[in-house]
């Protein structure tokens, strides 16, 4: 969710603050992949299918204006370094739910495919980082809209991530949906994959 989420790629780390496990989002655990290829392939469908119910996008648009309010009072600075994009050499991660990747692929032209993922995954930054820039600045995740390593980011963006997680949550329940939260770059491997496979079976 929020650079949603940024903890170490362990299914077991929680978002926490600290240099060496900060994420981008709250601290629930993640549900991980422990599906079969052709129960995550469906549950991936049913979020392609969920990013396009108005209810999604209304609540990722009130979250996404409730970010910049909480920015507008709390002012953290950002120098631009990259430091919350490039995850590994910055010891921390970024985690969301699959339902916010559907959501933020349904928002661009194009998503990436398997090998750029792999790439990104290989040099340990996002697959969106482009000279340093998001280039999907406008699309970005909600993760990456909250999390900031000034300090004055620390403490209200974890509660913030957690209200958010929270909604989130709910929705799923509400549309009857697999929910999972997981790490970044494996959503969106798991995502190209099966569009992949899509395609493939189309021809
Ligand atoms: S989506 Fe953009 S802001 Fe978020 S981690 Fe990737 S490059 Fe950085």
């Amino acid at each position: 969710m929020v650079k949603g989420a940024r903890a170490n790629d362990d299914a077991s780390v929680s978002n926490s603050e600290n240099k060496n496990a900060s994420s981008h989002s709250h601290s629930e655990k993640s549900a991980g992949f422990g599906n079969s290829a052709v129960e995550l392939s469906q549950h991936i469908q049913a979020w392609r299918t969920a990013a396009r119910n108005p209810r999604v996008g209304a609540l990722m648009r009130e979250l996404e204006l409730e970010a910049q309010e909480q920015l507008r009072v709390h002012r953290p600075v950002c120098l631009a370094s990259g430091k919350c994009c490039n995850f590994e050499q910055h010891g921390h991660s970024m985690w969301l739910t699959g339902l916010e990747v559907a959501w933020t692929l349904s928002q661009l032209p194009s998503a990436p495919t398997s090998s750029e993922v792999t790439a990104s995954v290989r040099q340990g930054n996002c697959p969106f980082l482009a000279q340093g820039m998001c280039g999907i600045h406008q699309a970005r995740p909600l993760g990456c809209r909250a999390y900031f390593c000034d300090q004055a980011g620390h403490g209200w963006q974890e509660a913030m991530t957690e209200s958010w997680l929270g909604r989130i949550r709910s929705l799923h329940t509400d549309l009857e949906i697999a929910y999972r939260y997981d790490e970044w770059r494996r959503l969106l491997g798991a995502f190209s994959a099966q569009e992949q496979e899509i395609s493939v079976g189309a021809r």
